[in-house]
């Protein structure tokens, strides 16, 4: 049997596409994933925690990608990434955001027709709607995200209605958020709907690793696929690659389209030269101070959670720091953590840059599509150190936000880096020591023109020098965007729903 469109990877874009192919086209789709697909909400088959939309679950359904934040840094960081149908949209933290309207129409001034923010904004809404994103109620604000809240304002910057303006320069609230009646509302529930699944039109292949593409005359007709051990081949009339910043590289990779000298060291056959395969790597990086609460806001924090509803991540700032020439570029946002055994809360503020110039490149490792590859995220690497100054303003900027709380007698004191360390180089050295990740890793198939040597992929995702074969998911941004990147994943989706299905 031929499909119509084969995609690898049901992820957050993978599951998107996959539906509106069904649904909107009528088209026949193999949606091939690594993990498990729990089918509907109705079937009762989901994990709890994949639903239970008050806490990112902690080793469920992940792929284990880690590696070194900072080629200085002493610890391995996990690059968390979930293998299950949805993606990370059915394990991430559910704010929706979509960021500044110049991320976009910055998109098109490199050389990328069809994504100005006027443009794209269709796609957001439709996926918004699918998504239920709505803005949490007042009521539903915790005790400790109403800390940032009010330290924010005190410190000058003003509450907004809605973070998803999309020309607001800074500002802070509870962010818009993908859940409904507690329920982490991922891409899969969102769009592979009980009307697409009994189409007869979607074939769900879980559990099912892509290992390469299959071409003939440089044009894509199928994937190998390793399930249950035995090496499977599908069909179809377009490949779509939806694996996601870590995934979609390798897949071209062992499919030999890339940096010719990585596919020669693996011993394996040049398809394309694409030598931007697995480059441009961008993320968030991100650092975390953590606070001691009062035994009042401990019992306030406690009294809320028995009440049902007590999510750990709400409340977000857009900040501007010294670095910063337009729009914004920090994301301080707080997240209480609640530990079952001991009963103890801590709080951390996450202090994040989110227009960072520092890049960097994940690439296989072998020919095995088993092996994880290498991720070399090279966070705080720029040569004038722009995001390292971006993370130490905002770090400034979140400690005064802290600091009425801490005043009062509500928070008891920062205990990590603690408030002791306000030196300049100190507090630099523990921004560079302990940088992490916002978990929004993109751009390494990135779109852009065929004449530039590092773009992978045109304007309709499609990879160049080869037909029929397609990237849909966050790894073709060509820029970041400044936002979480689940509702943009989902946008991508939206977005290129119509020139994959015209088989344009
Ligand atoms: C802990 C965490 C918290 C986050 N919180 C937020 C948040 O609050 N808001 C927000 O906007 N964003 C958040 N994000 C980021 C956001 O969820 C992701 O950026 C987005 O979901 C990426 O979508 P994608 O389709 O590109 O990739 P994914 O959703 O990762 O999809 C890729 C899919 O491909 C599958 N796959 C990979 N390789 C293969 C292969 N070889 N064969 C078959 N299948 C394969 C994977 O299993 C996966 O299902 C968070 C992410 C994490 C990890």
């Amino acid at each position: 049997m031929t499909f119509d469109v084969v995609i690898a990877g049901g992820g957050t874009s993978g599951s998107a596409l996959a539906g509106l192919l069904v649904e909107q086209h009528g088209l026949k789709v193999c949606l091939i994933e690594a993990g498990p697909d729990y089918g509907t909400l109705a079937s009762g088959n989901w994990p709890s925690d994949l639903l239970d939309a008050s806490s990112i679950p902690e080793d469920s359904h992940a792929w284990g990608y880690s590696g070194l934040a900072t080629h200085s840094a002493k610890e391995s960081t996990s690059f968390d990434r979930a293998k299950v149908i949805g993606g990370c949209s059915a394990h991430n933290g559910c704010i929706a955001l979509l960021g500044h309207y110049r991320d976009y129409d910055e998109w098109v001034n490199i050389g990328n027709p069809g994504w100005a923010f006027g443009a794209v904004r269709p796609s957001y809404l439709r996926a918004m709607e699918r998504l239920r994103v709505r803005q949490p109620t007042k009521s539903e604000i915790t005790p400790f995200q109403s800390v940032l809240l009010k330290g924010a304002a005190a410190s000058g910057i003003p509450i907004v209605d809605d973070l998803n303006d999309s020309r607001e320069l800074t500002g802070v609230a509870a962010a818009p958020v993908n859940i409904a009646d507690g329920v982490r509302w991922n891409a899969a529930l969102a769009y592979l709907t009980d009307e697409v699944r009994s189409s007869g039109r979607l074939m769900v292949l879980d559990n099912a690793l892509v290992d390469r593409v299959e071409f003939r005359d440089r044009r894509a007709v199928g994937v190998f696929v390793r399930r249950d051990g035995v090496e499977e081949r599908i069909r179809g009339n377009r490949i779509v690659l939806s694996a996601g910043a870590y995934g979609s590289p390798g897949i071209l990779e062992r499919s030999g389209i890339g940096d010719p000298s990585i596919v020669h060291s693996l011993g394996l056959d040049l398809t394309q030269a694409l030598p931007g395969v697995g480059e441009n790597l961008t993320d968030h990086p991100a650092v975390c101070l953590v606070y001691r609460g009062s035994d009042e806001l401990n019992a306030t924090m406690t009294e809320m959670r028995q009440s049902g509803w007590c999510p750990d991540e709400q409340v977000l700032v857009k900040s501007v720091s010294s670095q910063c020439e337009d729009a914004f570029d920090l994301h301080i946002y707080a997240v209480s953590r609640f530990n079952q055994e001991t009963s103890d809360w801590e709080y951390q503020i996450h202090v994040s840059s989110v227009f960072p110039t520092s890049r960097g490149s994940v690439h296989i490792r072998s020919a095995d599509p088993a092996e994880l590859p290498e991720i070399d995220h090279r966070f705080l690497s720029n040569a004038d150190g722009q995001d390292l100054a971006v993370l130490l303003d905002g770090v400034r900027q979140a400690r005064r936000m802290m600091q009425p709380a801490i005043d009062s007698g509500l928070m008891v004191e920062e205990t990590s880096p603690g408030g002791e360390i306000t030196d300049r180089e100190e507090l630099r050295q523990f921004i560079a020591e302990n940088v992490g990740i916002y978990y929004h890793p993109a751009c390494s198939c990135r779109m852009g023109r065929s004449s530039e040597p590092d773009a992978v992929v045109d304007t309709f995702g499609r990879v160049h020098g080869i037909r029929d074969l397609v990237v849909c998911d966050a790894s073709i941004f060509p820029v970041l965007m400044r936002a979480n990147t689940n509702l943009p994943a989902v946008m991508v989706a939206e977005h290129l729903a119509p020139s994959i299905a015209a088989g344009r």
